[in-house]
């Protein structure tokens, strides 16, 4: 049985060169191929291959122009793409290498070197992603950092504006979490965050809604399409939720199980940056709610 084998995409005008290529690489990986450079940048963006092997001496779009075209195009900037050439000196490397190629793999060649290059780059590729991952989300409830947020927010905005619906964000606060530490100690204050990062996307998440954690006992929820009735409905049914599971905070002003004070704001913006805007209105909202005793919910009122 063979599962989630890494995918490669020849693209090379000779046949025969592809040929020999998928000789030495299908009983590893997947490959797929491409005669040209047109067909190879629309099956690359397609099927997001884990590498390329790019010939540079074709007709039409010679190897350089569609390395250029993949590293500009968001699907396949960050696919690694190693060179074919039947010809090489140092400009041609140093130019191959500056506009993003990761090797080349010089004609006539040896079939392990070839294979032990190819694995290389993957296995860095695969490194990669993996940090990159890492750098998006929270180590202690496993929800998306503000990094990772930043990301999905302006990709949700982009989509927003596209679509011309309403984007929604809403900020949620512990209350008095400070005391959730200083009478349990830090570790069960770790577990309390956890545990309603997890109550807030069970909450929140289902109807395409999105939770990240937006600082210490912080988050933030992004939620699109939804109009006002239907978010405040949902966020009232979420702060009763999380009180309603009776977590301890027996020093707090208000309750002695935890409470959340959440604000939020939405409307159809007119360019993606915009979304910032949503945030920081959430958050003026938010401290309304403090304001006004916690435990409750603001929704952003237009003037
Ligand atoms: P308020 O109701 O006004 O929001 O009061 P608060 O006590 O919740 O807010 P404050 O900003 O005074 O305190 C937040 C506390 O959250 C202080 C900080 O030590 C704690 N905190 C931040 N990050 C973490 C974390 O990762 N783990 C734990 N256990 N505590 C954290
Ligand atoms: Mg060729
Ligand atoms: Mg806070
Ligand atoms: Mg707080």
């Amino acid at each position: 049985m063979q599962i989630n084998r890494n995918k490669i995409l020849i693209i090379d005008d000779s046949i025969l060169a592809i040929k020999a290529l998928e000789h030495i690489l299908k009983d590893i990986y997947e490959v797929i191929s491409a005669r040209g450079g047109e067909e190879g940048i629309a099956i690359a963006k397609e099927q997001k291959p884990d590498l390329i092997l790019l010939d540079i001496e074709m007709p039409k779009m010679n190897g350089f122009e569609v390395l250029k075209i993949l590293k500009e195009c968001h699907e396949t900037a960050a696919t690694p793409i190693i060179f074919l050439t039947g010809f090489m000196d140092a400009e041609y490397e140093e130019r191959g290498f500056l506009m993003g190629a990761v090797d080349y793999i010089v004609k006539p060649y040896n079939n392990n070197v070839v294979k032990a290059r190819v694995m290389t780059h993957i296995n860095l590729s695969k490194y990669r992603k993996q940090l990159e991952r890492q750098l998006k989300v929270d180590m202690l409830t496993g929800l998306y950092n503000r990094r990772g947020l930043d990301e999905y927010l302006l990709e949700a905005a982009q989509e927003a504006v596209k679509k011309e619906y309403p984007l929604n964000c809403v900020i949620v606060d512990i209350d008095y979490f400070k005391k959730v530490n200083d009478t349990y100690g830090h570790l069960e204050g770790d577990r309390v965050l956890l545990h309603v990062g997890s109550l807030l996307t069970a909450c929140l998440t289902p109807g395409g809604g999105y939770v990240a954690r937006y600082g210490g006992e912080e988050f933030a929820v992004v939620l699109p399409k939804a109009d006002e009735i239907e978010i405040r409905l949902l966020m009232e049914q979420t702060c009763k939720k999380i009180h309603q599971a009776k977590i301890p905070n027996e020093k707090s002003d208000i309750s002695p199980y935890l409470t959340v004070s959440a604000g939020g704001a939405g409307w159809i913006l007119k360019e993606p940056r915009e979304a910032k805007e949503l945030l920081k209105t959430a958050d003026e909202m938010l401290y309304h709610s403090k304001e006004n005793g916690r435990n409750r919910f603001t929704w952003y009122q237009p003037n």
